[in-house]
């Protein structure tokens, strides 16, 4: 394992800025989670995990106890037959690139959704009407203590959204794909990559800042509200997505957060709608 203390936060996330994480451990083996939870449950350290940050905003205050990313045997990814078998610290990247070279449909909508196999289940990531969930028949958590496969997953997923136990860090995921080949699935994802590219703002930002809410679209409530193109500090909304906020060189966590702040405030004084958050917190700081 690796152990580094007093970690700039914006070098972890999407953003590029955040408070200061007192202590990241990137944790290599089963064993080593094991030990760690141990001796973070004697000596009271809260712990909590990031993947690639690329949904997570690190607030001012920083983050205090153990932060802990995922490695080492975490990365790997098997093919099994038409299933995939993903460590949750393994890149969206790498799980599409696998299942390319394998000629196995079913992952093709993560391409252009950066991060983890971790983070993309806990907030169960997707595109259109496809999600993460859809593929997923088996996953493997720890409890803190020990661990524990999930097999039924039934009613475990909705919009962004999976029932994980609170406490429960996910360590692998089994992807049930279906056999087509490496020229089909590549050029599908040649195709998404590229309508992503002509509908999302490039530069530092972790995707959709708001989630839909039932029957309209984040970005248009917040079009609607006259945000496209407004900064404040160094975030600004995105002129390309609304939905997108852009960190600016400069930028900081609270220029994010006021913004987010603003921009909630009016959408619901203006459509009295309240605006929920896709993006995750994490650490202090967020008045
Ligand atoms: C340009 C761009 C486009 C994007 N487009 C999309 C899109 O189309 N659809 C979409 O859904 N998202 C999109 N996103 C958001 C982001 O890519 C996804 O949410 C992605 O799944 C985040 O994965 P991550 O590993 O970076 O998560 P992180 O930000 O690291 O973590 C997210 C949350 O999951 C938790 N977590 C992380 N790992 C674990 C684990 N092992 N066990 C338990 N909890 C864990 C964290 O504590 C945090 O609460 C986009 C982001 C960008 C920058």
């Amino acid at each position: 394992m690796k152990v580094s203390k007093s970690i700039d936060g914006g070098s972890l996330t999407g953003y590029g800025c955040g408070g200061r994480v007192d202590k990241l451990i990137e944790v290599e083996t089963r064993q080593e989670l094991s030990q760690i939870f141990k001796e973070s449950a004697k000596r009271g350290d809260e712990v909590s995990v990031i993947g690639g940050g690329y949904n997570t905003l690190i607030g001012p205050g920083g983050v205090r106890g153990i932060l802990l990313k995922l490695a080492g045997e975490f990365s790997l990814i098997k093919v099994n037959g038409e299933n995939l078998i993903a460590g949750a610290g393994a890149r969206n990247s790498e799980l599409i690139a696998v299942a390319v070279d394998s000629g196995l449909s079913g992952v093709e909508f993560l391409s252009g959704i950066p991060g983890t196999v971790g983070g993309t289940v806990r907030g169960n990531a997707g595109s259109g009407q496809e999600s993460v969930g859809g593929r997923l028949v088996e996953i493997e958590c720890f409890d803190g203590e020990k661990f524990i496969r999930l097999t039924d997953l039934k009613n475990s997923f909705s919009y962004r959204k999976f029932n994980l136990p609170s406490g429960y860090l996910i360590t692998e995921a089994v992807f049930s794909l279906d056999k087509s080949s490496p020229e089909i699935v590549g050029n599908d994802i040649a195709s998404r990559i590229a309508n992503k590219k002509k509908t999302q703002p490039f530069g530092q930002n972790c995707g959709s800042v708001f989630k839909n809410p039932p029957d309209s679209s984040a970005w248009e409530l917040i079009d609607a509200a006259g945000f496209r193109g407004y900064s404040m500090g160094g975030a600004r909304v995105s002129e390309k997505h609304t939905n997108f906020i852009e960190c600016l060189p400069g930028a900081n966590e609270k220029d994010i957060w006021n913004l987010i702040k603003l921009i909630r405030k009016k959408v619901y004084d203006q459509c009295g709608i309240k605006l929920s958050l896709e993006i995750q917190l994490l650490g202090e700081g967020f008045d």
